[in-house]
């Protein structure tokens, strides 16, 4: 079913629901009762036919408090890993013997950013979870903190969250926050209007985003949601960000219709859906302004247009692709080492061949490989 408001993610075969650390920690410990009316909420779910999946928050807040860590766990990475690895175990008891009291098994898995990043990886977590969900279990996912440094961290679960729904082919994702959505400029100003539904994440949207995290518990902030709210709608999934901080926090945001709902917009295939999501470039291709307008037009990337190459990448690595002027035009993967692209670069075919002493490939990055901004 298309999902045109809020209350139809209540009907969808399979959401995603994320609850922040805020809404799920409060002063070191869990919000048992309130955490209670939430997992209830997901039993009706599932009985009523739609698959959950959570994605929580709250290892990196529990474990600070009980190793009595400074800045809630968040002073260091070196804090953070070690603050998540004693919270992952608290987190994980606490949503089994929560799901447990309704006759439903969580299962735990612990993702970091290239368990999706990696195709083979990716569709290997795919594969997992949806055997678990066959299996009548309850996903129950976090970022893998305590293993994850700075480079290969999402740091938020809003993408994250997105990420796995694309994974999951999940129809939608419910972010559970601690705000109720998106406003056009920072909620305390009085002439703040809220927005309801956004029809596309465009530059201006992401204008009206402060990017800062109110709590200070969590990591996420607007802007992560709205960059998760990218992924998602690009593959064709519905996201919402809901106020959660009330009991029952589901019905109440959806019977209420409070909530700003992004409406999917993708129609890219599965591949090139996984493709925009990625997150972590090896490296920066720059072309001219004739390749930017081919690439416009859904032309592949060729040596003759390409400027400047950037970054220390192999054949099949991820590369954002920028314009003359630095306007982000794309990724994709590229067909050439990072001294192969700098040995042909402005080369036309024939002058590639003498270069490279072999016959060149069709393009540095193929349309097939590769996603618009
Ligand atoms: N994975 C982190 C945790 O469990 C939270 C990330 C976030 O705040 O979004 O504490």
């Amino acid at each position: 079913m298309a999902i045109a408001s809020l209350s139809d993610l209540a009907q969808a075969r399979r959401i995603v629901v994320k609850v922040g650390s805020a809404l799920l920690i409060e002063r070191g410990q869990a919000r048992a009762e309130w955490l209670a009316t939430l997992v209830k909420e997901i039993a009706g779910l599932a009985k009523d036919g739609t698959q959950v999946i959570v994605v929580s928050s709250g290892a990196i807040a529990l474990g600070a408090a009980k190793l009595k860590l400074p800045k809630g766990g968040r002073a260091s990475l070196a804090d953070a890993q070690a603050a998540a690895s004693v919270g992952q175990v608290e987190l994980a008891r606490l949503w089994s013997e929560m799901l447990g009291q309704h006759g439903l098994t969580a299962a735990q898995m612990l993702v970091t950013l290239d368990d999706l990043e990696d195709r083979r990886r990716y569709l290997n977590a795919s594969a997992t979870l949806e055997r678990l969900i066959e299996a009548g279990a309850i996903p129950v996912i976090n970022e893998n903190d305590s293993v994850a440094t700075e480079e290969i961290r999402f740091g938020d679960n809003d993408r994250l969250s997105a990420r796995v729904a694309q994974a999951a082919q999940a129809q939608g994702v419910l972010l559970l926050s601690d705000v109720d959505g998106l406003y056009d400029r920072d909620p305390a100003d009085p002439d703040a209007s809220f927005i309801p539904t956004v029809e596309g994440v465009t530059p201006e949207i992401i204008a009206m985003a402060t990017g800062s995290s109110g709590s200070g518990l969590g990591s996420g902030g607007m802007l992560a949601k709205l960059q998760g709210a990218r992924i998602a709608e690009r593959a064709g999934i519905a996201l919402a960000i809901i106020n959660g901080t009330h009991a029952d926090p589901i019905t109440t945001a959806l019977a209420a219709d409070r909530g700003t709902l992004f409406l999917p917009q993708g129609d890219e295939s599965a591949r090139k859906a996984w493709l925009s999501g990625r997150l972590a470039p090896a490296g920066v291709l720059t072309v001219d302004a004739g390749c930017t307008e081919a690439l416009a037009h859904g032309a592949s990337l060729l040596a003759a247009g390409l400027t400047e190459v950037e970054g220390d990448f192999r054949r099949g690595d991820l590369v954002a692709i920028f314009g003359a002027k630095g306007e982000r035009l794309g990724q994709g993967l590229v067909e050439y080492t990072a001294a192969e692209c700098r040995a042909i670069l402005g080369l036309r075919e024939e002058e590639q061949a003498a270069k490279l002493g072999y016959s060149p490939r069709a393009a540095v990055v193929h349309r097939d490989h590769m996603v618009k901004a």
